[in-house]
């Protein structure tokens, strides 16, 4: 690897978006923790991922961040998966060990943090709306992190079908499949829901197919949408007396956990939060 103060970060980009607030809340950090470090925006087309990656590896990059078209392809062109990575089948950061490159999956890791803050994900029954690639990082790093059961509940039968399979296969956990039809009701004994589904986003009212009057107070809600972070359903939940998680913490959490892989340093969760807040206009 190229030996050199300044070290970099890359982001590679599946599809043009206007800024990226990964780059931007990065920045701040590397600049609190006095770090030479940049982070670059790349846009790379699909067929071209394969390349970017070895330029990455040729360019002495430590490490990169991959947006939602790319977590798929990428798997085969890293030289190792952490286990988490590997169940859920995405990668989306990839971080530089001597001379490896290790692809990990962050995106359930955030809620895990927000979790433990209030009780540990041991022995947790819990419902996942959704099985997306979002829906899959959380019901898995859930299950990696000793939940009791994990209840998916899905619009398509075959994609909610997969994620069952590997929660009641190699991670070893009691899984369940609930095919959404309508409004899904929370059994009593659930102590933890998630909403991994996009419904919310930027739309505050914008209603998650679960039928507010079954969530008992007490249950933890919480709602992986992070813009807006006052969702529909965290408005439900919060009147009827269940503790709520937002996905604002849960992005910021994740992206502290990234700033770690990345630089072995802890990133200031203040300039984080704020950071985020501030390029969302929140
Ligand atoms: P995705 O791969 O497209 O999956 C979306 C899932 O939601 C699918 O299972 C889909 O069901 C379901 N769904 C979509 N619209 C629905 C509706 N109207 N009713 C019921 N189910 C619906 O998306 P993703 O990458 O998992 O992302 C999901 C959300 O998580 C996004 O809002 C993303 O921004 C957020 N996210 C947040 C964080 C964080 O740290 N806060 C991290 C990662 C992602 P079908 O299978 O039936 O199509």
């Amino acid at each position: 690897m190229v030996s050199r103060s300044v070290q970099e970060i890359c982001c590679l980009m599946g599809q043009p978006v206007a800024g990226n607030p990964t780059q931007y809340v990065m920045e701040q950090c590397f600049a609190r923790a006095g770090l030479d470090w940049r982070f670059l925006t790349l846009e790379v087309a699909a067929d071209d991922l394969a390349d970017a990656i070895g330029g990455m590896r040729a360019m002495g990059f430590r490490g990169a961040a991959l947006t939602t078209t790319h977590k798929l392809a990428v798997v085969s062109l890293v030289d190792e998966l952490s286990r988490a990575a590997r169940l859920i089948g995405r990668v989306n950061l990839i971080n530089r060990q001597d001379n490896k490159l290790v692809g990990e999956n962050t995106d359930g890791k955030g809620l895990l943090a927000s979790l433990s803050g209030i009780a540990p994900a041991e022995g947790k029954r819990a419902v996942v709306l959704g099985a997306g690639g979002a829906a899959r990082a959380v019901a898995i790093e859930l299950a990696l992190a000793g939940a009791a059961k994990i209840t998916v509940v899905n619009r398509t039968e075959s994609r909610g079908q997969e994620l069952v399979e590997v929660l009641g296969g190699e991670c070893g956990i009691e899984a369940e499949l609930v095919v959404l039809a309508g409004s899904y009701a929370v059994p009593d004994k659930i102590d933890l829901v998630v909403n991994a589904t996009p419904v919310g986003l930027f739309n505050p009212d914008a209603r998650v197919p679960i039928d507010a009057a079954s969530l008992r107070a007490g249950t933890i809600v919480a709602d992986l949408v992070y813009n807006p972070p006052r969702t529909w359903l965290l408005g439900e939940a919060k009147e009827r007396g269940c503790t709520t998680l937002d996905g604002l913490t849960m992005l910021s959490n994740q992206a502290m956990i990234g700033f770690k892989m990345w630089t072995g340093v802890e990133a200031d969760a203040e300039v984080m939060r704020e950071s985020l807040e501030e390029f969302l206009g929140l």
